[in-house]
């Protein structure tokens, strides 16, 4: 697959002609990084908005490049899209995390679920339900480990073989939130016909909310409705107490953001994690 992507490189694409010289050069890189073991994954803990606890985490992906130091993923999935790498990038992070998920099992610390971010390309062109499957097998993992987070967008493009996907992992017991709500144009009850786990609101809502005490109908009138619809949801971007006490107030289920811990290095999830133990 990767020699296909690097023929497919081409300077006469269309994409190419709006990509500034960086993104040539990092795209360049990007063929190599998965063989040079340069991708790695950050850890950052979802909480209970009621006990504090942790109850989860996100894995976020991070690029440790040999001259750059660390990229971002807004710098570099973008362009593993144009390039064809994102599927190898994304069976990558999935395989990653189940194989880290069983380390800390094997250490005999008390694990939370860890969700894995799906790109909108990965998720219409890989058999995500059976790639999954495999890497559980391989790992021993318990399907309840993992986690999936997909947007509306990815939902909407394909939504007839989208409901059908969601539909398998349901049967795995392999959970699904919706990332990023709010940003798109779908209504809460158009995903009705999702089996979905959870619904995460947007950090631009979340950001929102301020010290003025001015109501953020939006935020609030999301939690209701995903709530009618069974949903848990999870406010992204939380970085102060005022933020989290409104967001409790209306109910939110868990909380994600720096005010509660910034995404950190295996290691110091892992220390959580033992912490979590004695605690
Ligand atoms: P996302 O899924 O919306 O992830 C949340 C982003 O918000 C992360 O940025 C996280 O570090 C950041 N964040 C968390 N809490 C706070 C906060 O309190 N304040 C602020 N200002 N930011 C906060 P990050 O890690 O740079 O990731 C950016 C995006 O890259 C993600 O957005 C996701 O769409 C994508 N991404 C990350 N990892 C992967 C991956 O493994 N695969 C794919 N396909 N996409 C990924
Ligand atoms: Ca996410
Ligand atoms: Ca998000
Ligand atoms: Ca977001």
């Amino acid at each position: 697959a990767k020699e296909e992507g690097r023929n497919t490189f081409c300077f006469f694409s269309p994409e190419i002609s709006t990509a500034t010289l960086g993104d040539l050069l990092l795209e360049n890189d990007l063929f190599g990084a998965l063989d040079r073991q340069e991708l790695l994954m950050y850890y950052q803990p979802k909480v209970d908005a009621g006990s504090g606890e942790v109850v989860g985490a996100e894995a976020l992906i991070r690029w440790q490049h040999h001259e750059r130091g660390l990229v971002s993923p807004e710098q570099f999935i973008r362009l593993a899209e144009e390039n064809g790498l994102i599927n190898a990038i994304g069976e990558w992070a999935i395989r990653n995390v189940c194989a880290q998920q069983r380390a800390w099992l094997d250490a005999g610390l008390l694990v939370v679920p860890v969700a894995v971010n799906i790109s909108a390309l990965q998720f219409a062109q890989q058999d995500l339900p059976n790639m999954l499957a495999h890497v559980l097998a391989d790992y021993g993992l318990p399907p309840q480990l993992i986690e999936l987070e997909l947007t509306e967008s990815l939902l909407m493009r394909n939504s007839a073989r989208a409901a059908l996907v969601l539909d398998r992992l349901r049967k795995m017991h392999v959970q699904v939130a919706l990332d990023d709500f709010g940003t798109g144009y779908s209504s809460l009850s158009y995903l009705r016909q999702f089996p979905l786990h959870a619904l995460k609101i947007d950090r631009s809502f979340v950001s929102q909310i301020d010290e003025n005490g001015e109501p953020v109908r939006l935020a609030s009138a999301i939690i209701a409705m995903a709530h009618e619809l069974d949903l848990v949801v999870i406010a992204e971007g939380v970085e102060n107490e005022v933020q989290a006490n409104y967001l409790a107030a209306h109910g939110c289920d868990h909380f994600q953001g720096y005010f509660y811990g910034r995404p950190q290095a295996v290691e110091d999830f892992g220390k959580l994690l033992a912490g979590r133990r004695l605690g």
